[in-house]
């Protein structure tokens, strides 16, 4: 017998200036049908409406990195981001005991990526839905970024099970566009059939593994002593999130075009490159590793039992 999902909550905004999350929303206020399903309730929630009225990612911090049971019990953590942070657990969690099941985090990016599903669990409530929307859209890249739900800084750990994180792009920051939005809107819709078929017990049929991408790390672009920028992306990389990148490939092209080659030892996939989000801190790029995701049985998971 599976502990049903009985609250869900799609949040959108929580980077303000990512607009496709928030007009859906906006959409699905005055179509709340759309993602109501037998068995359980679906919240709407604007993560971040002040950065989302300055169409700004963040006021004082990154919202989506304030989510760690660490940093939601520091009360000397008090930017605006800090205190949506804690807001937000008042309202979805709390963490250690959470109120809502799922959360579905709806963001864009302006690199490559296509629709990337990204999730932070090995659950197989968890992967089972990144399968089945991966199955209904095959052009969706599976996205693991392994981490322990208390310990995680993402909003989606704040739901009892670690949710799914949907990053469409690639779009500009403040924009929006229809491929980006409908696509984000298809993948929402199966991720609540797939959260309505499993409470009600019905046969969802899905692949034991699939392909994806693990997080590996974040690379910064190459700095000077002050900590200014001396180079970008090559454009060998440019637009080819998901290619492999070998050992001696061009990585970086510096300001008076000297190529900086990946020195690393072993094959890895970029993801997010050349992110404008990612430029307040310098990085260029994420590494991946190409993986098999393998959905376990859920019989063998207690948090289904
Ligand atoms: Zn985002």
């Amino acid at each position: 017998m599976i502990d049903s999902i009985k609250h869900v909550a799609i949040v959108g905004g929580t980077h303000g200036n990512e607009l496709t999350g928030v007009h859906l929303l906006k959409h699905w206020r005055s179509h709340p049908d759309e993602v109501t399903r037998n068995g359980f309730s679906t919240e709407l929630h604007l993560a971040n409406p002040k950065a989302n009225k300055e169409v700004r990612r963040y006021i004082d911090q990154d919202l989506n990195r304030q989510f760690s049971i660490h940093d939601l019990k520091d009360h000397e953590l008090s930017g605006y981001e800090q205190c949506r942070a804690k807001a937000l657990e008042v309202l979805l969690g709390p963490k250690e005991n959470p109120r809502v099941d799922f959360i579905i985090d709806l963001h864009t990016t302006t690199a490559n990526m296509g629709m990337s599903l990204i999730f932070n669990s090995n659950d197989p409530l968890v992967i089972g839905m990144a399968f089945y929307i991966k199955q209904k859209m095959p052009h969706a890249t599976l996205f693991y970024n392994p981490s322990d739900r208390l310990e995680d800084n993402f909003l989606i750990s704040v739901g009892r099970f670690s949710g799914l994180l949907i990053e469409a792009g690639p779009i500009a920051q403040g924009l929006l566009k229809y491929q980006v939005y409908s696509d984000t809107h298809t993948a929402v819709m199966h991720a609540v059939d797939y959260l309505e078929q499993k409470n009600t017990e019905q046969l969802v049929t899905l692949p034991k593994q699939m392909v994806g991408y693990k997080f590996i790390k974040k690379i910064p672009l190459p700095e000077n002593t002050e900590g200014e920028i001396t180079a970008m992306i090559h454009p060998n990389v440019q637009d080819k999130d998901y290619h492999v990148i070998k050992p001696g490939d061009p990585l970086f092209i510096t300001l008076s075009g000297e190529t900086i080659v990946y020195e690393g030892e072993s094959m890895v996939y970029g993801a997010f490159i050349n992110e404008a989000a990612y430029y307040d801190q310098n990085i260029g790029l994420s590494f991946m590793e190409k993986i098999d995701i393998v959905l376990e049985d859920s019989a063998a998971c207690p948090n289904l039992t």
